[in-house]
């Protein structure tokens, strides 16, 4: 595996940038005119025929990222037909116009909020989950009445433009409405210059770049960025099922997952069962070979994860596996940390790999501690037959999604807001507000009669007129 793309990627010109931006606004016009019945309609359409294709969409995201053929149905088809289903039957109650209050004395006067679309939206987003997430946001942004200004990530380019391809060959959509823009970094730059609102995926560091160009032009930036999930398993968790959460939601992806588990704090009493348990899931799924796990997408991160368990190692940690298998198909074994403890790079910088990192600890609460110590707080979860306590205990997290005795399904549940704190992001993708956050609110007014008669408190200004006015505002 080379250590540059491995796909053809170009850097559009900024006169190609421009047209493609130009053809998107276009089709920004004429789509907004379709009402949300119509727009729904044809999204599901949409999804009914690229779900049917989705056969040559797996070939691409096979070879651009090495997922095992189950993964790929599970975690990028799957989630995007409940995304497609939920919303699609939601859009109408979720973007309808909503009356709003007014005094007893405006009766005759109508007040409502509209949300109308943006217009142009530029999705910008990462290689971990190429046809989930660029899919899901263009999705969610053109319900909402947008065009979309794709970016995808340079290392899963092809499968964005399969989407691109099969989208337009449906013939649903106006011409331009859903554009790839294609290229490396700079490319991103463009679509936030390009758009009337960023829906950004990926790094922190790179989300703050976003935000910052997003702000110098007053524009608004929602910002998904990464995360370092603390899985809490108190001494009475269900530790059968604590043990497949932690290994599936730590080596799904091969770890490459923003909600991922990467601190797993156990009390004590439950420690060496739970670890018992993992080693022996870990070591059942190895045997499993390419048909459970995948490979690194992004080749640096091969050794910036050894790096991790280098420094681990050096720190005082027991590593089981996490040795190098193949350099140039960028695979190693799961590891499992034991001991790990904070000052550890493992436990203090996402990893995005297949790594498990854990530390007993006395209480639950000192695990709290430990878990809101990191500057991510995106996805945490909560292990215990208590659910009242686990709940109480899940409140305490500084972390955009919680789960109890639940490791991170939030995604696929479009009613669920998804999103973080702290570093991990701000503002949110799906729930109601995910998609309000793609339109823009327009407050409106209606003076419904008398028709022709002037509103009391316009000129010519009157003494009494006032007082009378002032009594019937309460103002004593
Ligand atoms: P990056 O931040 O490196 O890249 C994300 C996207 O931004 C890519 O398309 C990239 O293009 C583009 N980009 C790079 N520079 C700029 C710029 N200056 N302006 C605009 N766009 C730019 O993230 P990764 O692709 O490495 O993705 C992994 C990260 O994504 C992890 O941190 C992970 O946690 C996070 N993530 C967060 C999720 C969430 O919902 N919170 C979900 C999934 C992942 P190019 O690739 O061409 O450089």
């Amino acid at each position: 595996m080379s250590q540059s793309p491995p796909t053809p990627v170009w850097d559009l010109s900024p006169e190609e940038a421009a047209a493609k931006a130009a053809a998107a606004r276009r089709a920004a016009g004429t789509w907004r005119r379709a009402s949300v019945a119509q727009r729904a309609a044809a999204l599901r359409e949409l999804w009914r025929q690229l779900s049917a294709r989705r056969a040559e969409a797996a070939a691409v995201i096979r070879e651009e990222t090495g997922k095992p053929h189950d993964e790929i149905e599970l975690m990028e088809f799957g989630p995007a037909a409940l995304l497609v289903h939920y919303f699609c039957d939601n859009a109408q109650r979720i973007l309808s116009e909503r009356p709003a209050w007014t005094p007893w004395f405006l009766l005759n006067k109508r007040a409502a909020v509209r949300r109308l679309p943006r217009g142009v939206i530029g999705v910008i987003s990462p290689w971990n989950m190429p046809f989930l997430i660029p899919f899901g946001d263009s999705f969610c942004a053109m319900l909402a009445g947008n065009a979309v200004l794709l970016k995808p990530s340079e290392w899963t380019t092809r499968t964005a433009l399969w989407l691109e391809e099969a989208a337009a060959s449906t013939g649903l959509l106006p011409e331009g409405l859903l554009t790839v823009v294609a290229g490396r970094g700079g490319a991103g730059e463009g679509v936030v210059d390009a758009s009337d609102l960023t829906l950004f995926t990926g790094s922190t560091a790179t989300g703050r770049l976003v935000a910052q160009r997003a702000a110098a032009q007053l524009k608004p930036a929602i910002l998904e960025l990464g995360g370092k999930h603390p899985m809490i398993v108190c001494a009475d968790a269900p530790l059968e099922r604590a043990a497949a959460a932690a290994v599936w939601g730590s080596l799904a992806n091969y770890g490459q997952v923003c909600v991922g588990v990467e601190r797993i704090f156990v009390e004590a009493p439950a420690h060496d069962a739970f670890t018992a348990k993992v080693r022996a899931r870990m070591a059942a799924l190895e045997a499993g070979g390419g048909a459970q796990l995948g490979r690194f997408i992004y080749p640096p991160l091969l050794e910036r994860v050894q790096a991790q368990l280098e420094d681990a190692r050096k720190k005082g940690a027991s590593v089981i596996g996490g040795e190098v298998l193949d350099r140039a198909g960028l695979r190693m074994s799961p590891a499992l940390v034991l001991d790990a403890t904070p000052d550890m790079a493992v436990m203090n910088e996402e990893t995005f790999g297949p790594v498990l990192a854990v530390t007993k600890v006395g209480r639950p609460e000192e695990a709290v501690i430990l878990a809101n110590a990191s500057a991510q707080g995106l996805a945490a979860s909560v292990w215990s037959r208590d659910l009242d306590r686990a709940e109480a205990i899940a409140s305490q997290l500084e972390a955009g999604m919680v789960g109890v005795n639940e490791p991170s399904s939030h995604y696929a549940l479009g009613s669920l807001p998804f999103g973080g704190v702290k570093s991990s992001g701000m503002w949110r993708r799906h729930g109601d507000e995910g998609l309000l956050a793609l339109t823009q609110a327009q407050s409106l007014i209606e003076h419904e009669w008398p028709a022709d008669l002037p509103d009391p408190w316009w000129f010519p200004y009157e003494g009494r007129r006032t007082r009378l006015l002032a009594r019937l505002l309460g103002l004593p």
